[in-house]
């Protein structure tokens, strides 16, 4: 089940290491995100196949949009009665998926379970939450998610730590392509600040966003800054096409994206992807957020939470003096695709093939 940007390449390398075991997979992409750059370049990129469903959904209010997930879903599920539903993060399509999985008895595998923020005031929370509490396979991709599930009583046999398979897509790209050339191809300068925001905390009240576009302009006249815009912040954030010292552009593809990110000098965002992403690649990161759900990065990594007035100081301290290779994160090796398949296996029954919805 896919259906948005920052699930394919979770997907991808689980689909391809169950290709690999045989398993008869069925692929619903639902749509959430529907422009080619957000969605189906992403999914060639990542060398995945055709999905067997488009449900198409599209954006709409959140319970709209989750009810048109299930509702289209539905009718799938019956006709394809799959063993095993495997779901990816926290957006809409992935709490729709399950719950309609799960109330036809079919067990929901739920890849990045234990995540929390603790902000319920954020639609992933919610997504997250209440997806791991009807999953019958828990696949956990931190440590620190762990002391979640364990807290939520769910740490049992049903939650299996596998590592996190949105690495596995990013050392897959990084051995495979010339990074360099994809940098040459966007003509990025040699020192540069690549910044991603489109969380509604930082866009969508417009005294919070003039505040981003004020810290942005200001880091643009720092180091030049790149911005790929979400299509989310194309309004809010509209003004920094403006300024001299900020490259606004569009959602970039992802061999490019990730080939900016590794070049970038330092990195400012509110997306979780990205948290994890610089980290593992050992880019200074800054998060323009209040929680985070992914602390691994912090302890591990090298990511840091920020008030938008704070950020310029944590900006100048990291453009001041290089910061130290991070700690290597527990199972972010290139293989958490394979464990989750391998995991998957005996939920399949071998005489109708497994089913990946
Ligand atoms: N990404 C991309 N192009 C861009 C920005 C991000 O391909 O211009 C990728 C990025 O590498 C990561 C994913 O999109 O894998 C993150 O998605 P997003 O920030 O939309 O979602 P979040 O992780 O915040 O839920």
């Amino acid at each position: 089940m896919v259906g948005a940007r920052p699930n394919m390449p979770k997907a991808a390398p689980v689909i391809r290491a169950l290709s690999a075991t045989g398993v008869r997979q069925v692929i619903v992409n639902t749509g959430q995100h529907y422009d080619d750059a957000m969605s189906q370049s992403l999914m060639r990129a990542l060398g995945m196949p055709e999905p067997d469903f488009d449900l198409a959904v599209g954006s709409d209010t959140h319970a709209r949009q989750t009810a048109a997930v299930m509702t289209a879903l539905e009718p799938v599920l019956r006709d394809r009665a799959p063993d095993v539903v495997v779901v990816y993060g926290d957006v809409n399509s992935t709490l729709a998926a399950a719950l309609t999985a799960v109330k036809m008895g079919i067990p929901v595998a739920h890849v990045e379970a234990g995540l929390r923020s603790h902000d319920f005031s954020m639609p992933e929370e919610v997504n997250r939450r209440l997806v791991d509490h009807v999953s019958t396979l828990l696949f956990v991709t931190s440590p620190d998610a762990w002391v979640n599930l364990r807290t939520e009583g769910l740490a049992d046999e049903r939650a299996i730590e596998v590592g996190n398979p949105m690495i596995d897509s990013l050392v897959r790209m990084r051995d495979e392509l010339d990074f360099a050339a994809y940098r040459a191809e966007l003509a990025l300068p040699d020192e540069y600040l690549l910044a991603t925001i489109h969380r509604p905390s930082n866009v969508d009240d417009p005294a919070q966003a003039a505040a981003m576009v004020a810290l942005i302009a200001e880091l643009g006249a720092r180091v030049p800054v790149v911005l790929p815009l979400h299509p989310r912040s194309h309004g809010p954030l509209a003004p920094l096409r403006e300024e001299r010292g900020v490259r606004v552009l569009d959602p970039l593809p992802y061999p490019h994206f990730l080939a900016a990110l590794d070049g970038a000098r330092l990195v400012l965002t509110d997306s979780g992807g990205v948290q994890e992403e610089s980290s593992f690649l050992g880019v200074p990161c800054i998060t323009v957020r209040t929680s985070t759900e992914r602390p691994v990065t912090i302890t591990h990594g090298t990511n840091r939470l920020s008030s938008i007035a704070d950020a310029i100081d944590h900006a100048d301290r990291i453009l001041a003096a290089p910061m130290p290779a991070p700690a290597a994160i527990p199972m972010w090796d290139g293989r958490a695709g394979e464990r989750i398949a391998a995991a998957l296996g005996p939920w399949l029954d071998s005489s109708t093939g497994g089913h990946h919805g």
